[in-house]
């Protein structure tokens, strides 16, 4: 494998500033955490290439470049509560760890929620709580949320995740059908919903009681 550190800059220039990324705080996030953790062994050499990889169970860690855009389009800020739905290999939570003040971040495969845990608690990032279950109720227990992220396609906005979001929170969400998605960004104003989409894209199912059905 070539060297992490050099990787990850070439990664944030080749893929991400190249296209337009702009956050300074999300572009350190990106050359601080070593995406290579969150891949299995024979996919390391390709952790930072540009294109999902696969963590097993038909999922797959996104594309660095779709990280980026969701996090810079959350807008974290350093005292901010986050909610992912699809922990996933964690990496997106990693990412997020490094830019707001708590991460709460749910996943429905029981086994990749414990392998996420592992590599999070190996890397000492300790303000990020890991949950097990169905993220399409979002997680009423801990809300709410400055922002919510959810990193798997649903058919349509989980109504739940909009009651969880503080006022002026952001939902960043693709939704769309099973092949391609719209990415939007859901705000919660004092006056209601304001909506906006940030292009197309192409995620895994969101599989729960208010998403696809298995
Ligand atoms: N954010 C992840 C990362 O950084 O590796 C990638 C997420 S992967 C594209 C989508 C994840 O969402 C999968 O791990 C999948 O099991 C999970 N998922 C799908 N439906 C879910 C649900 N209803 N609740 C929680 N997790 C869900």
């Amino acid at each position: 494998m070539r060297d992490p550190v050099l990787a990850r800059r070439t990664m944030v220039e080749e893929q991400l500033v190249s296209r337009g990324i702009k956050d300074q705080r999300v572009l350190s996030a990106f050359l601080e955490v070593p995406r290579h953790k969150f891949v299995e062994e024979y996919l390391k050499y390709k952790a930072y290439d540009d294109y999902p990889l696969s963590i097993g169970y038909g999922q797959t860690i996104s594309q660095p470049y779709m990280v980026a855009l969701m996090t810079e389009a959350l807008a974290p800020s350093p005292q901010d509560k986050i909610l992912e739905i699809g922990t996933g290999s964690g990496y997106q939570a990693a990412i997020l760890s490094r830019l707001c003040s708590t991460v709460y971040s749910i996943e429905r495969v029981s086994t990749l929620a414990s392998r996420a845990r592992k590599t999070l608690d190996e890397l000492g990032y300790f303000n990020i709580h890991t949950r097990i279950g169905d993220g399409t109720f979002g997680l009423p227990q801990d809300a709410p949320y400055d922002g919510i992220i959810v990193t798997a396609g649903a058919p349509h906005v989980p109504e739940a995740l909009i009651g969880q979001l503080k006022e002026d929170g952001r939902l960043v969400i693709p939704v769309g059908d099973q092949s391609i998605q719209d990415l939007k960004r859901i705000i919660r104003t004092k006056d209601g919903i304001r909506e906006e989409s940030l292009g197309g894209c192409r995620f895994v199912r969101l599989i729960g009681k208010n998403g696809w059905q298995e």
